[in-house]
């Protein structure tokens, strides 16, 4: 099979890696550092400005992709799928940012995770494009991702497995297996049809 891999908030810990930063930078700016996680991006999350939220991400984007913490058992499972499966990583994760790729590829190889294809966006829109299109490029069976939207679009077609969060309580799909943890996430693989 073919596993298509979203990486934050899927794969790492990033709203927690995000938000450990966003409070120095609040705190130097006099910005709210209380969040509302039912919100996704940083400007809605902490109620900042654009240019307050760019400046922020433009600034720390490389430290946080770096210093960025796993999900329990993300490693293994990966590691695990990896010798029977294709892994397809396809992250939002921009191009345009400094130093994104390097950072991304280093994690991974740094925690042992092995890939097939590793896939940025490189659209001008800094935290979305369409991973539809790049889940059927690639052939992609199932797709594993957080996002509300992406999730939404990319259940139309494929089955999608969906790490819950509150920002994304609202889907529901018979074609979306809502999970808390990786090791669900395996056994959930193992019983797709055509699965060994
Ligand atoms: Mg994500």
């Amino acid at each position: 099979m073919k596993i298509g891999v979203d990486i934050d908030n899927t794969i790492t810990y990033t709203t927690e890696t995000i938000m450990h930063y966003a409070t120095v930078y609040g705190q130097e700016n006099q910005l709210n550092i209380i969040p509302d996680l039912n919100h996704y991006y940083i400007e809605d999350v902490l109620n900042w400005d654009k240019e307050h939220a760019n400046k922020f991400l433009l600034t720390y984007l490389g430290d946080i992709y770096r210093n960025i913490k796993p999900k329990e058992q993300a490693i293994e499972v990966l590691q695990e799928l990896k010798r029977e499966h294709e892994l397809v990583l396809i992250t939002s994760r921009n191009l345009m940012f400094p130093q994104v790729e390097e950072a991304t590829s280093s994690w991974l190889t740094n925690y042992g995770i092995e890939y097939d294809h590793l896939v940025l966006n490189t659209t001008d829109n800094m935290h979305f494009f369409n991973k539809l299109n790049v889940c059927l490029e690639y052939g992609v069976d199932v797709m594993i991702e957080d996002h509300h939207e992406l999730a939404a679009e990319i259940s139309s077609i494929l089955p999608v497995i969906l790490f819950d969060y509150p920002y994304n309580r609202h889907l529901e799909s018979d074609n979306i297996i809502r999970v808390n943890t990786w090791n669900e996430i395996k056994t959930w693989i193992n019983k797709f049809p055509g699965t060994k």
